[in-house]
């Protein structure tokens, strides 16, 4: 059983002035797991003496599976949501697939290299990042996001 990590929403705007009628549809999932045909083959613990019995080195992030899941030509200019902020690595994924904007829920490795880095490249790439409760703005974004979600939950 996976939870979604992270989803892309592609922002198409309609009117002439930006951040009305801002039209959002999913298009792209995804959720950590390792390299289509090594599942079950390789280590899924946090821990251990040798870094390379860890899952670290091998799995693929939920960043990564959602770009490469998407249903759409690219997802240039679309906002990415994930539920931890975006590592350094998913963070040159994020930027060189042309994503405008992250939503992230949680920040807990903050103080992490790997999170150091990413707000780098990210600052740096100039792409805006905002914890999801911030993120609620007039454009009705986060109450599109939740009427999708309460319509899939009716179809289970
Ligand atoms: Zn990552």
């Amino acid at each position: 059983m996976y939870v979604p990590h992270a989803i892309i929403f592609a922002s198409k705007q309609n009117g002439k002035k930006k951040s009305v009628n801002q039209e959002n549809k999913i298009v792209g999932i995804g959720y950590n797991c390792m390299p289509n045909g090594c599942d079950g083959q390789l280590p899924w613990t946090r821990s251990a003496d040798d870094r390379l019995d860890t899952k670290y080195p091998y799995v693929c992030h939920a960043e990564l599976n959602a770009i490469m899941n998407k249903n759409s030509a690219d997802v240039k200019g679309c906002t990415m949501y994930v539920t931890l902020f975006p590592c350094n690595e998913c963070a040159k994924l994020i930027i060189q697939a042309g994503i405008s904007k992250v939503i992230y829920l949680d920040d807990k490795y903050h103080d992490t290299q790997e999170t150091k880095a990413s707000r780098r490249l990210l600052d740096t790439a100039g792409i805006p990042y905002d914890l999801i409760f911030d993120s609620i703005n007039p454009s009705g974004m986060r109450n599109n996001a939740a009427a999708e979600r309460d319509e899939e939950a009716e179809e289970d």
